[in-house]
């Protein structure tokens, strides 16, 4: 049974339509993506589900509770953890952190929530003086300091850098290997492709696709692209004439290929026929980022770093 049922959700302000007829359903112990540019009705998605704002219509509903009516018992179940959220920059992090226990009935362990998330050297630091990627284990040790069944996290890893990033991952797959179920929303293709179990597409307010990142892949014309220099010139029919072959374009010295299956066999044994040799060759698979130009007609927004 799912842990998250949407249905047919709309959300409009004014006359700014935000959210379209989104319906999806979250498994327990999963990690469910909510993916989609900028605008796209992300935030306001996952705030229905958390009971901070009411739908116009449609049906949320969160471990058998109705978001709106069973507000205050959701909360014991449900960790949020909001875009932009910030804390008191005097307030330490131990103070915080017990702070929020306090609001529980049963809460974690601030202290060891404070170890497993790698905060033990910064127990006593005030938020203001912690990095980027520091306060962002706080805002997850908030929403975690419940001990909830399920915890959404809102572009947890904007403006972190690479390395930040890399660890904050690590830390939610170990929160999703404690039985957590995570609800995630991004903005960032590679953060989804790593992370994600399923994802829904978001564009525009409306789920344009739910799949695992691996099914959406599959789901466009499952291309391979095939990038090389020649060492000699090349005559673009050798290429464009093999039944592998739909599209061949050169720019500087590279010339790539794209087609189907068995692609890469066809061009480097017609290269070797031709005495050519293939320098820098590079193959490449259809990747997620392929997946979401083909469902939405462009590509996702660069994250905002
Ligand atoms: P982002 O990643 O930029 O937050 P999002 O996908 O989370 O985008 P939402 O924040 O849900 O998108 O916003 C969806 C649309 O609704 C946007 O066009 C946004 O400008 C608009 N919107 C959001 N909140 C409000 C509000 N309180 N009043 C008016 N319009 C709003």
């Amino acid at each position: 049974m799912p842990v998250i049922e949407v249905r047919n959700l709309h959300k409009r302000y004014g006359a700014k339509v935000a959210v379209e007829d989104v319906s999806f359903a979250v498994e327990e112990g999963e990690i469910f993506g909510v993916l989609g540019p900028n605008g796209a009705g992300k935030t306001t998605t996952v705030e229905c589900v958390a009971g901070l704002r009411a739908p116009d219509r449609g049906t949320v509903s969160v471990l058998g509770l109705d978001p709106r009516r069973d507000r205050i018992e959701l909360t014991r179940r449900l960790g949020v953890q909001l875009q932009a959220s910030r804390l008191p920059d005097k307030m330490k992090v131990r103070e915080a952190v017990e702070l929020y226990a306090s609001f529980h009935d049963r809460p974690a362990d601030p202290g060891r929530l404070i170890e497993e998330l790698g905060l033990a050297g910064q127990r006593d630091t005030r938020f203001g003086r912690l990095s980027g990627g520091q306060q962002q284990r706080v805002s997850i040790a908030l929403a975690l300091v419940g001990d909830p069944k399920i915890a959404i996290l809102d572009e947890l890893t904007t403006g972190l850098d690479p390395q930040a990033r890399r660890d904050t991952w690590q830390l939610i797959e170990n929160v999703r290997d404690r039985g957590v179920t995570i609800v995630l929303v991004t903005h960032f293709m590679e953060e989804a492709e790593r992370l994600c179990d399923r994802l829904a597409v978001i564009d525009g307010g409306r789920v344009i696709a739910v799949d695992t990142p691996a099914g959406l892949v599959a789901r466009v014309a499952p291309e391979q692209r095939v990038r090389f220099r020649p060492s000699a010139p090349l005559d673009d029919r050798l290429l464009q004439d093999l039944p592998e072959v739909r599209t061949v374009t050169k720019t500087g010295g590279q010339v790539v290929v794209t087609g189907t299956d068995g692609l890469v066999q066809a061009v480097t044994s017609v290269l070797a026929r031709n005495h050519i040799i293939a320098a820098d060759l590079r193959v490449e698979q259809s990747s997620l980022d392929d997946a979401f130009v083909a469902l939405t007609g462009r590509p996702l927004d660069p994250p905002t770093l």
